[in-house]
């Protein structure tokens, strides 16, 4: 049979030469974060404990739209970037849809997710500050593989905290780690105070990505010349992440079309971000109407259920408060197989994009995600991460909607990863043992 899906490629010297940050353009800006003890407002420089300075700046910075992106950061992007945007016509000939579906596709970096995207630029500042050690946290391993090629490749040592529901369900995104030489431990652990109050509490906590969190961040506090870095929720992050709709904007100027929907999975933000907010910018300016759709699991709604309000961005309560739609920071999210997608909270940005309609957001439940993924899988080649599924799965609830509606919309949407090391996932929803996992508030 032959395909007709159709791919858009760019040229390497049409990487990005800067990241897009839209709090500039953005009419209310998200609130500052805030320290717990004192209240008070923080400062970039505050944060320089925890994060490499120029991160740190990143974070704070509400003045430049656009943040160059250093030489070697782009070289390294040139081992995959930029990435192939694809016309999924398998997809729409098989949902008899009139609309057009395109996606980004970051699987193809070398480990499996856009997460490099960032990582690679965080290890880079780091590595430019003098900085020789690197801690972080990683739910279902996306995170900690792509920061442990970036550490490899800077020549940081690096600590990764895995949550242990991961670590056990998912051990290749261990090996993968060792692989590229960090060090991995399962989370909660006995090495930090945070984790051994946690096995304390409940000695059969499966652990979730804020006590990782809690964990990774009380090592660096406590290890000399040592950083925290974090693959979600933070503004820096979901700026690092903007090359991915960038490069998209111009790939769909390829294609002669521009998208009436675009989609993206949801765990704390950054990759529905990269691909929403260089389109969305065209919006702010009041010269487009796209509509954005965050997809996250019915499980863990935050963004549909949350509340608007200050928390802390991990268990223990290290983290500064940050604004942000939560379900709250000891909410235990359900043990569903997109463990990227298991976090209690929404970036401030996002999470102010929502509070005032800029945003829609989406929740599907488990088994929809699976039956999104197999057709994806069926009809473009393509093996998906359960996280991407969710943007799949929203994907096709809209092309439904077009046939339904008899018009032709154009859909984009991001294939944040593929989902190679997560066949144990697809075994079990091929055995029936996968179930839908309703959002239940903490008690
Ligand atoms: C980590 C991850 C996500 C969720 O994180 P965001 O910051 O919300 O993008 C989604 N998809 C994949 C493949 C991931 O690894």
């Amino acid at each position: 049979m032959k395909t007709e899906s159709k791919k858009f490629l760019l040229q390497e010297k049409e990487i990005p030469e800067a990241w897009y940050n839209i709090v500039p353009d953005m009419k209310v800006k998200p609130a500052p974060m805030l320290d717990p003890a004192t209240k008070r407002e923080l400062k970039a420089e505050d944060l320089y404990p925890i994060f490499a300075e120029e991160l740190a700046k990143q974070e704070m910075n509400t003045t430049d739209q656009w943040i160059e992106i250093p030489e070697e950061v782009r070289d390294m992007y040139k081992i995959w970037r930029p990435t192939p945007l694809v016309r999924a016509a398998g997809l729409e000939k098989a949902l008899d849809t009139p609309a057009h579906i395109y996606f980004k596709n970051e699987s193809v970096s070398p480990v499996g997710s856009h997460k490099l995207n960032s990582a690679i630029a965080q290890a880079y500042y780091c590595k430019k500050q003098g900085i020789t050690n690197i801690t972080t946290e990683t739910g279902a391993g996306q995170w900690g593989a792509a920061l442990s090629l970036a550490a490899q490749h800077f020549g940081l040592a690096l600590a990764v905290y895995m949550v242990k529901v991961s670590y056990n369900q998912k051990p290749y995104r261990r090996s993968i780690m060792q692989t590229y030489g960090a060090e991995v431990i399962a989370s909660p652990s006995m090495s930090t105070k945070a984790g051994r109050k946690i096995i304390t509490d409940n000695p059969t906590c499966q652990g979730s990505l804020g006590t990782a969190i809690s964990e990774a961040v009380e090592l660096a506090m406590s290890t000399p010349n040592c950083k925290y870095t974090l693959g979600s929720v933070l503004n820096h992050v979901s700026l690092h992440q903007t090359v991915i709709g960038l490069e998209a904007e111009k790939q769909m100027e390829m294609a002669g079309e521009y998208p009436d929907i675009i989609i993206g999975c949801f765990g704390g933000g950054s990759n529905f971000s990269g691909i929403s907010f260089p389109f969305l910018r065209h919006n702010l300016a009041g010269e487009r109407n796209t509509r954005f759709i965050a997809a996250e699991p019915e499980s863990c709604p935050k963004l549909t259920m949350g509340e608007f309000r200050y928390d802390f961005g991990d268990e223990a309560g290290y983290t500064p408060l940050i604004p942000m739609l939560t379900l709250g920071h000891e909410f235990m999210p359900a043990n569903i197989h997109a463990g990227g997608l298991r976090y209690h909270g929404a970036g401030s940005i996002v999470s102010r994009l929502k509070k005032d309609g800029i945003i829609d957001a989406v929740d599907i439940p488990q088994l929809e995600t699976f039956a999104a993924a197999t057709l994806f899988a069926r009809t473009e080649g393509i093996i998906p991460a359960p996280e991407s599924s969710h943007a799949i799965a929203a994907a096709i609830r809209e092309a439904k909607k077009a046939k339904e509606e008899g018009r032709q919309k154009v859909i984009l949407f991001n294939l944040s990863g593929h989902g190679l090391i997560d066949m144990a996932s697809y075994d079990r929803y091929f055995a029936g043992d996968l179930t839908d996992c309703k959002y239940e508030p903490a008690k």
